[in-house]
């Protein structure tokens, strides 16, 4: 992983968005920074300046872990050419099957965890998350949320996340799928991807077909992201960089 605040990765950078791109990012601790409150997280104002500026020139796409209609409300009015939620699982032409096992998942967890004190069910229609952010005790939160997941009637994915389970349907699209199909409708062989977390991962390695320029925010030895930023707050001088090089 390289620092895309560098000579190298700038000129790598420049290089890239100087023919046409679809600008993806995720949102929560890549656009915004992370808060204890998901309710309340949203863009800083200068963060929320550049993303518009972005938006009115190139096109642009969000992928979030959110719900479709969460995220609409947080992008600060900027015209986004493409918003997906549920990680992915909100694109595709078949999403019947996975509103079924979400359904199925959610009914087996509200059984399991009904009286387990601070734990909700957020349900997402494709996938649900599982908070437990009001739980006085976590651990004992996380473990029942654990035992309760086992039990579950559908194979289903679980990611975990600050204080918070996603709960996915097996082969319902992810982030790397909902990257490929908006390149194919945007018209463009190439993406830029900016994400923070496991589920960005799916799409830090998609390519070569679409390519894809992948930035991290935060170093990790773990991540398949070909370049990172130090920080959250670096996000600005991106957008900037981009709003200013970029092919239009
Ligand atoms: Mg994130």
């Amino acid at each position: 992983m390289k620092r895309l605040f560098s000579p190298e990765g700038l000129r790598a950078l420049d290089a890239f968005v100087a023919s046409p791109v679809l600008f993806a990012f995720d949102f929560d601790g890549t656009l915004a920074p992370l808060v204890d409150d998901r309710d309340a997280a949203v863009m800083r104002r200068d963060t929320a300046r550049w993303f518009c500026d972005l938006c009115a020139r190139l096109p642009v796409a969000v992928i979030t872990g959110r719900s479709a209609s969460d995220i609409a409300g947080r992008l600060g009015g900027a015209a986004v050419r493409y918003a997906v939620g549920n990680h992915g699982a909100e694109c595709g032409d078949d999403l019947a099957p996975f509103f079924e096992a979400s359904r199925r998942a959610r009914a087996s967890l509200s059984s399991s965890l009904a009286g387990v004190r601070g734990v909700s069910i957020e349900d997402k229609g494709t996938t649900l998350s599982v908070h437990y952010r009001d739980a006085t005790n976590a651990r004992a939160a996380r473990d029942a949320i654990a035992r309760a997941l086992r039990a579950v009637p559908v194979p289903v994915r679980v990611i975990p996340g600050k204080r918070v389970r996603s709960v996915v349907p097996v082969g319902a699209p992810h982030k790397g799928d909902a990257l490929r199909l908006l390149c194919a409708r945007a018209g463009v062989g190439a993406a830029l991807f900016v994400g923070d977390d496991v589920t960005d991962e799916d799409a830090f390695a998609v390519g070569p077909s679409p390519r894809v320029f992948s930035v991290r925010v935060g170093p990790s030895r773990r991540s398949r992201a070909a370049y990172f930023l130090e920080a959250q707050a670096d996000i600005d001088r991106l957008l900037a960089r981009i709003v200013t090089t970029a092919h239009t």
